[in-house]
């Protein structure tokens, strides 16, 4: 590695458990790649997020077929006015909304996507995400409420957690299937397309072990993808816009705006949403915004063990 960070970047709200986001830059000859792989992550979880992140640093990226790409806005498990406001402010014509919060009840999700609806007008796209909260009868029920609340949905992401009630929810409803939990390593998408478990694959850059890895999977399974984000900085939600800007087909706006879910950024120009798309671009790390989010020495100690851990010199 010709250079090495690691950065410390605070959540907006929230997320997974987490106020902070860190990870590493590494630049190679291609340019710059993020390897942020959870805290919690064993090492063999961590080794595609490694290899995704040296491709974007050695090898870079396919030739992109198109030079932007559509992103939804995500609604998060809010009041009706909030949903709103988000959806109207947003700009983009795809809305995800959070569904199945814990301590809520079904009427609060109705109302929601019908806020998020009436922002969105009748050509917008809703598309719900349960993360896995329901049971197989609950989101049945569920899943039949939303599409009438939201006049008509575009697909349900994870209503329940198991591949194997995916399948069996998949079979009850009308609404498309997404799959994105039950999608975390690189055999999962063949389980999902084997037991028909999805319409749709929810593909992240990083857990998938890089942009190439992910188009070779786009192409076994013969699913629709939507690509996503893993809470990156810009430099790796750049790798997920080039997945999505090197797919032969495009299908959906992709999970890829969650660069405003960060107090912080490693580049000047951060990769935000202009009319809901987002430009296909390869930025760079920026020394001043680098410096407002380096990590402090104990976690860069942390990390750089974490790589040797890996089989990563920090070194080379
Ligand atoms: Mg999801």
């Amino acid at each position: 590695m010709r250079d090495l960070h690691v950065f410390a970047i605070g959540l907006r709200t929230r997320f997974r458990g987490i106020t902070v986001r860190e990870g590493v830059l590494l630049r190679g000859e291609a340019g710059w790649g993020e390897w942020s792989p959870f805290l919690e992550y064993d090492d063999a979880t961590a080794r595609p997020w490694l290899a995704a992140a040296r491709e974007a640093a050695d090898v870079g990226w396919p030739t992109p077929l198109r030079d932007r790409v559509p992103v939804n806005v995500t609604v998060p498990a809010t009041d009706p006015e909030r949903a709103h406001a988000i959806v109207a402010a947003g700009g983009c014509r795809t809305a995800k909304v959070k569904v199945a919060e814990r301590g809520q009840v079904l009427a609060d999700d109705l109302a929601r996507v019908e806020a998020v609806r009436d922002a969105l007008g009748p050509d917008g796209l809703v598309r719900v995400d349960a993360n896995g909260a329901w049971d197989v009868d609950e989101a049945v029920r569920a899943i039949a409420a939303l599409a009438r609340a939201a006049g008509g949905l575009e697909y349900v992401e994870q209503p329940v957690a198991s591949v194997e009630d995916l399948a069996v929810v998949r079979r009850r409803v009308s609404v498309p299937i997404a799959a994105d939990e039950s999608i975390r390593r690189a055999e999962d998408p063949y389980r999902v397309r084997d037991l028909e478990a999805a319409d749709i694959a929810v593909l992240k850059v990083q857990p998938l072990g890089g942009v190439r890895a992910c188009l070779r999977i786009a192409e076994d399974i013969g699913l629709p993808v939507v690509v996503s984000s893993a809470i990156e900085s810009s430099i790796g939600i750049a790798a997920g816009v080039a997945l999505a800007a090197a797919l032969p087909e495009l299908h959906h706006a992709s999970g890829l705006a969650t660069v405003q879910m960060l107090t912080g950024d490693v580049v000047a120009q951060p990769l935000l949403p202009v009319d809901g798309m987002l430009v296909v671009a390869r930025p760079d790390v920026d020394e001043a915004a680098l410096a407002g989010v380096a990590a402090a020495d104990d976690r860069v100690a942390h990390w750089r063990a974490r790589l040797v851990s890996v089989g990563q010199d920090p070194r080379t």
